[in-house]
């Protein structure tokens, strides 16, 4: 079942071309997006969508992120080998695998059990297997394993939760959509104890970050 092919390779390079059209410049990020079999993230009954340059939905009312957002998510996170990275929303797992084939340490929440429960099986049968995956609620962070040298959301925030900002290192990333449809993508670096620098890099659209879990 979990199967590569010469076939999907093909659409990957294509998809590849794609990517760095609309501008992924990050030559680690486009290898890892190249190496990562995105059809075996989806039920398999949708594998013709796996390479198209758009979300898909993944059970529980959820989506596996567009590829090109995935990308410049992960490129603003400028991930270094070794780096303790924690993620909001692991949903199918794609955008954590991408994390562990750059090396990262991962460390990833998912409040549905659902999906927590699938992708935690999953994610080992590939070989690409995160530090540990935890189901609960992501606004809170993970204070046990703070400080993180960058933290990633993958779901739509209506503002920045003050624990992910104190779970940072200085000098640390967090990369977040923030508002409610669309989101306005924003980098946040850690300065100093109480000091951080913000960017943003224009709209987004995300499914919303909820609270608890369940
Ligand atoms: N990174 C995922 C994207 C999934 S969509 C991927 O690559 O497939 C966003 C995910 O965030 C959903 O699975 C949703 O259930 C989850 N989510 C929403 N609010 C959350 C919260 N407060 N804590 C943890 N996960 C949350």
């Amino acid at each position: 079942m979990l199967k590569d092919t010469p076939k999907h390779q093909g659409k990957r390079n294509q998809l590849i071309k794609i990517l760095e059209q609309k501008g992924i410049t990050d030559k680690k990020v486009l290898e890892a997006i190249k190496n990562i079999p995105r059809h075996l993230f989806m039920d398999s009954t949708f594998e013709d969508h796996a390479y198209q340059d758009k979300a898909f939905p993944i059970g529980a009312g959820q989506t596996i992120s567009q590829p090109f957002t995935v990308a410049f998510q992960t490129q603003l996170l400028q991930i270094q080998p070794n780096d303790k990275v924690l993620e909001i929303g692991t949903g199918s797992g794609y955008q954590c695998a991408l994390l562990v084939a750059l090396n990262a340490k991962i460390y990833s929440i998912e409040r549905q059990l659902e999906l927590f429960k699938k992708t935690n099986l999953f994610l080992p049968k590939i070989g690409l297997k995160p530090k540990k995956l935890i189901f609960g609620d992501g606004y809170k962070g993970l204070p046990a394993e703070a400080p993180f040298d960058s933290i990633i959301v993958t779901a739509g925030a209506p503002f920045i939760p003050k624990p992910l900002m104190g779970q940072l290192k200085i000098g640390g990333r967090l990369v977040i959509p923030v508002g409610n449809d669309p989101q306005i993508m924003t980098l946040l670096v850690r300065k100093g104890p109480k000091e951080f620098e913000k960017t943003t890099f224009g709209e987004f659209r995300f499914v919303p970050m909820l609270e608890n879990k369940n």
